[in-house]
């Protein structure tokens, strides 16, 4: 195709905006699926992301249409994730494109998702074709949503389309207007090839299928390509679009987005970002904007059964086919066993993969308390240290200080819940760096500690705020902390999947909730437990459950052997789903409702 006839796009959105629906539609009108095929969302390909109405794979489809010109175009739409978790993958995403549609739900205006997003897209220097969805709705106020636009985006809105993605209202003016406002892109197809690695997945079928952004050059199949940045070579085996089907292509040109398959095995293989060019003619120089993710947020994961850990191994070891960012590494607990240290890109990462876990492997989980990445700087120049998990912290005589990873937050509310958001972030540690008022809402900017956040901040924001907050953040670097590693002990011995690292004034409460909770849930024994919270060697918090004072078959008065057999029975079964902790029985709610914060 040639250049001029190309035009490359994402969709923007906040979360329910209806960005997945427009896709839909887009693909519908310009014949991509009959109507049968399109009875299901076709981008959210994945029963969680239907769930939960989040993108999490990128997918990219390639949409032929006739404009009103009378030419034929082809247009690239690529779908982009919908969560601060995968920002990285979005700017991939969007460095793939020349421009992007704005969705703004009609009823609900401008959220926090939708300006990060939208500065990314300016920060790439696309042209941003606002469209205003879901004008069908009774609650639609357009001109409202018009003028946010304006003043908190600071995009004209004059133009923006007013459609409807559910009842096809505006479709006809959206694909022209991406043919008349987005700039073609550039490219030269005698230039040794460059071009974009934007994502990769595992396909049972086809291996790992990498989604490609052709800059300069072209790729066609038998040919020999080069990975820049991981530095290995790879022959080209399969090249090809979709829309939403697989289809085969010779090539792809200058401008081009489309698919290739290279006998890769892993995704670990394939960085996004990455630059792909020819083996034998490479380019000078790669693109820019590379970075290699890492997981931010680590927590424990154990089987409740024991037996189930081989099968915890195989079903983390699929997930991670498929999604590089993730990682686990074996772990062993004396209170939980033998289980995982796993890695995340954030909250919700995490959350989808234990979801994906409990229901496409049917495991049952014990999570310890998520923790950020530590630096420890050591005493006696051992230099500094990554601290991962807590239970591994060193002696304190060998620490000199801590650094904790700190986040910058944009926090969008309707004004009669701000006192009690400006409360929440003040207990947990923020700094307000500005506050604006916008119609009736507040645009918060704080910085925050992450540790602060990955405990139930976002839960807590929006159960505060009857869901209208709205929370987009970002790593802003490491920051010195003056923060302890707090154990909880069980009749004298430290429960390590309790550990956790906090700051030192919200040590004693946090002690005191532990404490009060593993009360409540653990039962009686023969003797007293003793239940502590402390920090080094001294004790913060306690709690005592009482001795059991008869044997509880007693009740039974002694005749009955069948029942007094069942009984004991009926414990044992109850035995299997508590973990001894020395001589006392913890059982698995205890740890699980422990570690709830709130
Ligand atoms: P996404 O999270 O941005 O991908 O949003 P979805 O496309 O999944 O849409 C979120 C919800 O809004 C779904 O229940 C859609 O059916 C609904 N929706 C999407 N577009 C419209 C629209 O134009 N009008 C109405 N009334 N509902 C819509
Ligand atoms: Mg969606």
């Amino acid at each position: 195709t040639p250049l001029d006839h190309i035009r490359n796009f994402s969709i923007i959105a906040h979360i329910d905006h209806g960005k997945s629906t427009l896709a839909d539609r887009l693909i519908q009108t310009t014949g991509g699926l009959t109507a049968r095929e399109m009875s299901e969302q076709v981008l959210d390909n994945m029963d969680i992301e239907k769930e939960r109405g989040i993108t999490i794979k990128a997918q990219t489809v390639r949409l032929d249409y006739t404009a009103k010109d009378g030419q034929k175009y082809v247009l690239n739409l690529m779908d982009t994730p919908g969560h601060v978790d995968f920002a990285y993958e979005v700017s991939r995403s969007l460095a793939a494109c020349e421009g992007a549609l704005l969705v703004v739900d009609a009823s609900q205006g401008v959220e926090a998702q939708t300006l990060a997003n939208v500065y990314q897209s300016i920060e790439y220097d696309h042209e941003i074709v606002p469209v205003i969805n879901k004008i069908d709705l009774p609650a639609a106020e357009p001109e409202k949503v018009k003028q946010e636009i304006e003043e908190i985006i600071g995009l004209p809105a004059d133009d923006a389309v007013l459609a409807s993605a559910k009842s096809g209202i505006g479709i006809d003016d959206i694909l022209e207007a991406l043919v008349k406002r987005i700039p073609a892109p550039k490219g030269d197809i005698n230039a040794p090839l460059k071009a974009m690695l934007v994502d990769s997945w595992y396909d049972p079928y086809l291996g790992v299928v990498i989604l490609v952004r052709i800059i300069d050059g072209s790729l066609k199949k038998g040919q020999q390509i080069r990975f820049m940045q991981a530095g290995t070579t790879h022959l080209i085996d399969r090249v090809g679009c979709f829309r939403p089907k697989i289809e085969i292509l010779d090539s792809l040109g200058p401008g081009e987005i489309g698919f290739i398959t290279a006998q890769i095995k892993e995704v670990s293989q394939t960085a996004v970002g990455d630059t792909i060019t020819d083996a034998k003619n490479p380019t000078s120089t790669p693109l820019p904007g590379f970075k290699q993710v890492q997981p931010v947020v680590f927590c424990g994961l154990f089987p409740v059964d024991a037996a189930d850990f081989d099968k915890l191994k195989e079903s983390l070891g699929k997930l991670r086919l498929n999604d590089a960012s993730f990682s686990f590494e074996a772990e062993n607990s004396a209170a939980l066993g033998f289980g995982f240290r796993c890695g995340f890109l954030g909250l919700l990462h995490l959350e989808i993969i234990q979801e994906r876990l409990s229901r496409e492997y049917d495991l049952d989980l014990i999570t310890t308390a998520p923790s950020v990445v530590y630096h420890l700087n050591m005493t006696h120049g051992e230099g500094s240290i990554d601290l991962h998990n807590p239970a591994d912290m060193p002696d304190v005589t060998r620490i000199d200080s801590i650094d904790e990873p700190w986040i910058e937050a944009t926090i969008y509310v309707p004004d009669q819940y701000l006192g009690a958001v400006l409360k929440l972030c003040q207990d947990r540690r923020g700094i307000q760096k500005d506050m604006t008022y916008v119609g009736g809402r507040v645009q918060l900017l704080y910085e925050l500690p992450l540790n602060e956040v990955v405990f139930d901040f976002y839960d807590r924001l929006k159960s505060i705020s009857r869901g209208y907050a709205s929370f987009d953040y970002h790593q802003i670097g490491y920051r010195e902390g003056d923060l302890v590693k707090m154990t909880i002990m069980v009749n004298g011995e430290v429960v390590d999947a309790l550990s956790m690292i906090v700051h030192r004034h919200a040590a004693e409460g946090r002690g005191r909730q532990m404490c009060q909770r593993m009360k409540d849930l653990i039962p009686r024994h023969l003797f007293k437990i003793p239940i502590q919270a402390a920090i080094g060697g001294k004790v913060i918090a306690r709690e005592t459950i009482g001795a059991m004072r008869k044997d509880v078959t007693a009740k039974c008065y002694g005749g009955d052997i069948s029942r007094k057999k069942k009984l004991l029975e009926k414990q044992k079964e109850g035995k299997k789903r508590m973990r001894q902790y020395g001589s006392v029985d913890i059982p698995q709610e205890a740890f699980i409702a422990a570690l709830r914060m709130g």
